[in-house]
């Protein structure tokens, strides 16, 4: 580990997954699977953020009656997230994940501990915008990859800056295909855990406000070991 890519995933994999962190405590796994079904179209602080300000209002996302309409849109508002791609669904897809959790007892967490990952990738194809519809389900795969279940590790937009940065991304291609080339990125920053470059790379030029990044948790951009891959600073 002396090279200084690698002394930087290993840095930044000891960053704290934001979404993990923001799901934290009570009923915190059907937190984690709204965050995995919500990430689309936002960035991580964003997000974080947004999952911050419901649980002041709301204890548990599958709580009866289902959290009011009124009270999430406050919090799309609250978060200045009005041009978001999801802000006229989310209201429905709070209330499928609320639906997805109370037919399994309220309980994913010993749901997911005795579920196949196939399973669970195949069943959160339930909830609303969680990607019935697409062949590989990136939002399942987060969510599998967050509760330590996943073998096939989710595109990050993080990893997708790096991969275009080193040329290897081509936005033309099948998803599948993408899906691979992330793979072997992580697979060949971090053999003996790809998962460890997986977590690392979220954070690689991933905006926290117009100005800052996650990244510069670790090194400024002026010492950045990783600033040749790093779009904005090029
Ligand atoms: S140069 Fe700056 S923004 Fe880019 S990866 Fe490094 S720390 Fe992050």
């Amino acid at each position: 580990m002396t090279n200084p890519v690698s002394e930087w995933v290993l840095k930044a994999s000891n960053l704290k997954d934001p979404l993990v962190e923001a799901a934290s405590g009570d009923a915190s796994t059907n937190w984690l699977l709204l965050a995995s079904a919500l990430q689309q179209g936002i960035n991580l602080c964003q997000l974080q953020k947004f999952i911050t300000e419901l649980r002041k209002n709301i204890k548990d996302v599958a709580e009866l009656p289902a959290p009011a309409e009124s009270l999430i849109r406050d919090a799309v508002i609250k978060c200045k997230l009005g041009n978001w791609s999801l802000a006229s669904v989310v209201a429905g897809i709070v209330w499928s994940v609320g639906r997805f959790a109370r037919a399994r007892e309220n309980r994913l967490d010993l749901w997911a501990e005795k579920t196949s990952p196939a399973d669970i990738w195949r069943s959160c194809g339930d909830i609303f915008y969680m990607g019935k519809t697409s062949a590989l389900r990136p939002k399942a795969l987060g969510f599998l990859y967050r509760i330590g279940k996943g073998s096939t590790l989710p595109v990050s937009a993080g990893a997708r800056r790096w991969l275009i940065r080193a040329e290897i991304y081509d936005a033309e291609e099948d998803g599948r295909e993408k899906l691979r080339k992330a793979n072997s990125l992580y697979k060949e920053l971090y053999p003996k855990k790809p998962a460890l470059a997986c977590h690392a790379l979220q954070f690689f030029a991933e905006p926290l406000d117009e100005n800052n990044y996650f990244c510069q948790r670790i090194f400024p951009c002026s010492l950045c070991p990783v600033s040749n891959y790093c779009r904005s600073h090029s």
